[in-house]
């Protein structure tokens, strides 16, 4: 019998934001893998077992996954918000490329999912509207030179930038130090939105000027977006600003 593995975007919170395609994948897994608080979202299903664990341990996770679709079963990993976006379906590759030939037969499907900086943008209007990129502010992957040689890059080259993995409990300085440098390349009136645990009951969204940012407390739930010069706020009385980076770029701004 051969194994499947689906590797599977449960949206950031909101079970609306669940892809039928999800769903149905979820639905036929007999094993759920997944990092303990995305599991917690996951509807429990009748003979369906389910494997917790930590979330550093993406590759064991990954490897465990895989060995247990390799002797016939029908798999699923869930990850919060896209599969594909600092999250499951990369660890899984990682895995299938350096293990036995065998996982390469597998039936792997990837099955994506509303990533966090979306359902954000779309709380404070469109501040993705125009060229951006995302970045991880976690330096337990890679060097935290390498993270400020990026947010630098970026915000010289005009990008809407939007920051996955601001602070956590263990990297509680990086994001002070990433609007210390932003502020020398971007004007200190530059919108900063802030979307905690967006879709989820505890939802919060701030938006501040770059130079106030600080301020703004964030945490391992929030995702950051930095505006470009081009990137506009909106005020609306009673309401949460709209923020927005306009379809055209001024010419003569270039
Ligand atoms: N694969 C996920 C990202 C995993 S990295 C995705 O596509 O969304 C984890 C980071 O994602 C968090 O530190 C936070 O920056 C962001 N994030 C995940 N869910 C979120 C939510 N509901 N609200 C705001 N940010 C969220």
């Amino acid at each position: 019998m051969s194994g499947r593995l689906a590797v599977i975007g449960i949206g950031p919170g909101d079970e609306r934001w669940l892809t039928p395609e999800a769903d149905a994948a979820l639905a036929t897994a007999e094993a759920v893998y997944g990092y303990g608080a995305y599991l917690d979202r996951v509807q429990a299903r009748p003979g369906q077992t389910r494997h917790p664990s930590d979330n550093r341990e993406e590759g064991a996770r990954a490897a465990a996954a895989l060995t247990h679709a390799a002797q016939g079963a029908n798999v699923a990993v869930v990850s919060g918000g896209d599969p594909g976006v600092f999250a499951m379906a990369a660890a899984v590759c990682a895995e299938i490329e350096a293990g036995p030939p065998a996982w390469r037969a597998l039936d792997i499907a990837i099955v994506p999912g509303i990533t966090a900086m979306l359902a954000v943008a779309a709380r404070v209007g469109a501040p993705l509207g125009h060229d951006f990129c995302a970045l991880s502010l976690s330096d337990n992957l890679k060097p935290w030179n390498l993270i400020e040689r990026r947010l630098e890059a970026a915000a010289g080259a005009g990008f809407v930038i939007a920051i996955y993995n601001p602070v956590s409990q263990t990297r509680p300085w990086q994001l002070g130090v990433a609007f210390d440098r932003l502020e020398r390349l971007l004007p200190v009136s530059t919108p900063v939105v802030f979307g905690r645990a967006v879709g989820r009951g505890d939802e919060r969204i701030e938006v501040a000027a770059l130079g106030a940012a600080k301020s703004i407390a964030a945490d391992m739930a929030t995702l950051v977006i930095i505006g470009s010069a081009e990137t506009r706020t909106v005020v609306r009385e009673g309401r949460t600003p709209f923020v927005y980076t306009p379809r055209a770029v001024a010419r003569a701004s270039v």
